[in-house]
């Protein structure tokens, strides 16, 4: 399985940098678009540098409903791809998927979206939030948007997938860095508030995160 950062705060030379997260997900011969960004005049630009077309994306996973993961929604919207975001969005956004989207999944208990690809389920008491589990030979990944309902409620729930061998995304606030002790892969991306103690403290595995990485796991 590999995964490519679209957007994020930091980004590669050549691509722009912003504001919110979005990650590309290729597993088999499927494209899975992680979260959108803010801006999808920037989304855009940065699939079309990675040579990543909308069409080709046969689903869309919105973490939360927030402006900098959402943002981008309605420029990599087309009529054949599956959209699944946690039950919680609010009406409004559920009816504009639906105006495009061929299919809407509206997200509650943990779930499995394609082979290889879960959901924790929405998480949280208020954002509510889904992060995804991402099987790998060595336990599952776990990708997060923002982390809102806290890192180590979200790495518990992924639990029921597998054992926890690496976390990817926006960890946001956490900081009990000693939890990551265990884990074979660390990138901290996109709102992580602690993210130069977690590089300074796992030099051995955390991963630089920005717009143009490229991560196998
Ligand atoms: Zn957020
Ligand atoms: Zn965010």
């Amino acid at each position: 399985m590999e995964l490519r950062i679209v957007y994020d705060n930091e980004a590669k030379e050549g691509l722009e940098s912003d504001w919110g997260f979005s990650c590309l997900i290729e597993t088999g011969n499927k494209k899975l678009l992680f979260d959108t960004g803010a801006s999808g005049a920037i989304l855009s630009r940065n699939m079309e540098k990675l040579g990543i077309k909308k069409e080709e994306l046969e689903i869309i996973a919105l973490s939360h409903e927030h402006w900098d993961h959402i943002g981008g929604l309605e420029s990599v919207l087309h009529p054949n791809v599956a959209v699944y975001v946690p039950r919680a969005f609010t009406r409004g956004t559920k009816v504009r998927i639906k105006e495009t989207a061929a299919e809407l999944f509206e997200v509650s208990g943990p779930a499995d979206i394609i082979p290889g690809v879960h959901t924790t389920g929405e998480l949280g008491t208020g954002i509510k939030e889904q992060s995804l589990v991402l099987d790998t030979s060595e336990g599952v990944v776990v990708l997060t948007g923002c982390a809102h309902p806290g890192l180590s409620v979200i790495l518990d729930a992924a639990k029921v997938f597998g054992v926890v061998s690496g976390v990817i995304g926006g960890f946001h606030g956490f900081d009990n860095l000693e939890l990551l002790d265990g884990l074979r892969t660390i990138i901290p991306c996109h709102c992580t508030v602690h993210k130069s103690e977690i590089m300074d403290m796992y030099q051995d595995k955390a991963v630089w995160c920005g717009a143009g990485a490229v991560i196998e796991i």
